[in-house]
């Protein structure tokens, strides 16, 4: 699966993508991850990608032709999704994580300023939210979306298994099982915190049947 980001700081993405899980399902070729600066699409002496907006108002607005010429550039067919992040988008849940997993290729439209020349909105297919707050620039909206995306091909995770019991992955409103490890009991300011005596039986049965009464509906 291919992840194209358009966004003026290309630094902020490409930080990210070299640790960890995303560093090795990158290195396996499960997925890649291109990072693409408009400004690279821009003709003026200074390659301006920002503009004040008509009708005036505070801050700036991300020009449409920069954007548009790189969109052009790098959808490579009629099955890519391009996905704008915006605060006023639709909420992303696990639910889009999974069905946005299906496509070859997805294009993020990262902003950044007062967002996108609204004309932008022609030629996107979404927008989607990663909370009802608002943040400087979407680049860690669109890495929210990569990354919750990217573990749920196989491959990425050491243990497949992991994502069967997790929260949100039977309904929105599921919330795992507690969890323990090693060692068995830490005392904190004289205070003894064990682990439940049923996890260290050895019953699996019992252990599911506790796991299933502890995993929550918020
Ligand atoms: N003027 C915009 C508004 O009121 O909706 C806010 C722009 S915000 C400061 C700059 C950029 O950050 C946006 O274009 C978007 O890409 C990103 N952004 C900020 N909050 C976001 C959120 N909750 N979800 C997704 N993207 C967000």
């Amino acid at each position: 699966m291919r992840f194209d980001i358009i966004t003026i700081f290309p630094e902020i993405i490409t930080t990210y993508i070299n640790e960890s899980i995303l560093k090795r399902a990158r290195q396996k070729k499960i997925i890649q991850i291109n990072v693409h600066n408009p400004r690279v699409n821009t003709q003026d002496k200074h390659r301006t990608v920002d503009d004040r907006p008509y009708g005036g108002g505070p801050g700036m607005i991300l020009k449409f032709l920069p954007i548009y010429k790189t969109l052009q550039k790098i959808r490579k067919s009629k099955q890519t999704r391009i996905i704008m992040l915006t605060p006023g988008g639709k909420q992303y849940t696990q639910r889009d994580a999974e069905r946005l997993s299906k496509y070859k290729q997805l294009i993020l439209l990262a902003g950044r300023y007062e967002g996108f020349d609204a004309r932008l909105d022609k030629f996107v297919d979404e927008k989607i939210s990663v909370g009802p707050y608002v943040l400087s620039g979407g680049e860690l909206p669109a890495l929210i979306l990569v990354e919750s995306i990217a573990r749920l091909k196989p491959g990425v995770l050491g243990d497949r298994a992991s994502i069967i019991d997790e929260t949100y992955s039977k309904d929105l409103n599921y919330v795992e099982y507690p969890q323990y490890t090693r060692p068995e009991t830490v005392v904190i300011k004289g205070q003894k915190l064990s682990v439940p005596k049923i996890l260290l039986s050895g019953n699996h049965q019992d252990i599911k049947n506790w796991r299933q009464k502890k995993a929550k509906k918020r």
